[in-house]
């Protein structure tokens, strides 16, 4: 007898919080430098292009296109083993930043690089929320 194991589920920690926060309440939020103005992601201390640790949270505005995508056939954690085969697709922001995500609502063979998408959050679970991406269309 068989039994699903449920997909891992990020763990908030006290300098993403802001992130995941603005992702329950539907923002996708970014770390924006009070030195150089520019954007950054992954969540991090210091700022990656100045190394200014003033890092404010703004929202981002959530558009971009899709720069590459994998689809996954194997399954590396039995998590997962009920959403094969998945996209793992790269998503270049609008504020010039590239996130991690999947590309939901659409059939992975409908998947094309350039694609314009926009970010939509799913409740994985206890509390929390991930930004993923849909296709916007024309
Ligand atoms: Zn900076």
């Amino acid at each position: 007898m068989s039994q699903a194991v449920a997909k891992p589920i990020p763990i908030p920690d006290e300098i993403t919080a802001p992130f995941f926060d603005g992702a329950r309440g539907g923002k996708l939020m970014l770390q924006h430098c009070t030195g150089c103005g520019k954007w950054s992601f992954p969540v991090r201390e210091r700022c990656p292009h100045c190394f200014e640790t003033k890092l404010e949270w703004r929202a981002a505005s959530g558009r971009g296109t899709l720069y590459t995508f994998a689809i996954m056939h194997q399954v590396m954690n039995p998590g997962f083993a009920s959403a094969v085969p998945y996209n793992v697709s790269q998503v270049d922001l609008e504020e010039g930043v590239r996130m991690i995500s999947n590309v939901v609502g659409v059939e992975n063979a409908a998947l094309r690089v350039g694609m314009k998408l926009e970010a939509v959050f799913e409740d994985v679970g206890d509390n929390v929320s991930v930004p993923k991406f849909r296709v916007v269309a024309g």
